[in-house]
């Protein structure tokens, strides 16, 4: 008997785990370049809390959730997404004001899989709490920008939108309501469903795309306070220079989104999964979870994606050395134990297969340099690409180092 991943899950090898590699790396740099510190919360979650901090209404909470009973008896969940942890360990840990943090793993949705869309995918985000000011929503999404630009995704375009907040939006929601009342004829099954319960939701169907074109956009409707907050965001990215296309109908699948909503889309990819990344503000979201007032801005993007959407590329050797041993595998052992120490990468052969079987290792290793090892106390002959170089034995791990 032989078993496959699940349906919709995947393993992930060289050469793409590699991609994956380096795009990770990058992401724990540039996430402290703008000053996030590491957060690391439960992959599981009581159930309720998504309930309330995705809304109730959502997808993500009626379709998609992995719940189960444990043993306690306590319904869990395995976390779709990362932000109402991460506010929940804000709330818990009692910090007060302006907090920051950046996260990064699996997450789960029941999805019918697709190329771009998996049950279990990966994200990295940040969250930036206890703070309303519409800085803090430029250094967000600047953050984004960078790096997704930085790991080499192109044609990248960011969309953003206000979606308005407690004051502004019920208003809007009514008028919305009102036109697709009146068009209620021309929409699918699923967005008629929505008109009363969450009209906001049809501006995302695929299906009514053609008819939801006319409809009220939130951006007439907004109060001074948040039409103020919305200039400020594009004021601040004009500033540091991020370019922007404004989208009237951007709304976001999860619930608690509150003025600034975004969007980048990485625009090589299939239209249905172009969204490489998207976040907001959400200032209520901390109260809905039982909390106290906490307004935040953040975003989550989806690294399946980002490495989708750079497609193949020439895999970068991981290995900076790989030694072969013309004797036993225990003669090279203190040269790579002193050559790992010192900093390098480096990888043998274990197994003591014959001199040609490890040249042909150190080949498909794509190391660029060889060491060759011909027995203790002897040179060490070192091949970096054409050039040879004989060096004795006790002075090549200082040689190597210095050559790197
Ligand atoms: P969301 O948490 O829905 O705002 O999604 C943020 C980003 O996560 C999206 O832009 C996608 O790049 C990625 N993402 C969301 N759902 C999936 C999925 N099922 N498979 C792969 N990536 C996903």
């Amino acid at each position: 008997m032989s078993f496959q991943p699940p349906k919709g899950v995947d393993d992930i090898h060289l050469p793409e785990s590699g991609i994956w590699r380096r795009v990770l790396t990058a992401w724990e740099e540039w996430s402290e370049r703008f000053g996030y510190p590491l957060i690391i919360t439960p992959i599981f979650e009581s159930t309720e809390l998504f309930e309330r901090g995705v809304g109730d209404t959502t997808d993500v909470v009626t379709k998609q959730m992995y719940t189960f009973e444990d043993k306690g008896g306590r319904s869990i969940t395995l976390r779709p997404e990362g932000t109402a942890g991460v506010v929940r360990a804000f709330l818990d840990s009692g910090a007060q004001g302006a907090w920051k943090a950046a996260y990064s793993g699996p997450m789960f949705r029941y999805e019918r899989p697709q190329k771009g869309r998996n049950r279990q995918f990966y994200q990295v985000g940040v969250e930036y709490l206890d703070v309303e000011a519409p800085m803090a929503d430029i250094e967000v999404i600047e953050l984004g920008y960078r790096y997704i630009e930085d790991v080499g995704v192109e044609e990248l375009e960011l969309r953003i939108n206000s979606l308005g907040d407690a004051t502004c939006r019920p208003v809007y929601l009514e008028n919305l309501r009102q036109f697709f009342k009146d068009i209620e004829e021309d929409l699918c099954d699923d967005s008629v469903a929505l008109i009363d319960r969450n009209p906001l939701r049809i501006l995302d169907c695929k299906v009514c795309a053609d008819v939801v074109g006319d409809a009220p956009s939130m951006t007439d409707f907004l109060c001074n306070e948040c039409q103020a907050h919305y200039d400020a965001v594009k004021r601040g990215l004009d500033t540091v220079g991020i370019p922007f296309i404004e989208d009237k109908k951007l709304v976001r699948g999860l619930d608690y989104y509150t003025r600034t909503a975004f969007e980048y889309i990485g625009i090589g990819l299939d239209a249905a999964q172009n969204a490489v990344g998207g976040g907001g503000r959400y200032d209520g979201l901390a109260e809905s979870i039982g909390g106290r007032r906490a307004p935040g801005v953040g975003f989550a993007l989806g690294i399946d994606r980002i490495v989708l959407a750079l497609g193949e590329q020439p895999g970068e050797p991981e290995l900076d050395i790989y030694v072969v041993s013309e004797t036993t595998p225990a003669d090279a052992l203190p040269l790579v134990s002193a050559l790992r120490r010192g900093g390098l990468a480096v990888d043998f052969d274990a197994s003591g297969r014959s001199v040609k079987a490890q040249f042909k290792s150190a080949a498909k290793s794509g190391a660029p340099t060889t060491v060759i090892l011909h027995g203790q106390g002897q040179d060490v002959s070192v091949r970096i690409e054409d050039d040879r170089h004989e060096i004795p034995l006790q002075e090549v791990v200082n040689w190597l180092i210095s050559h790197k």
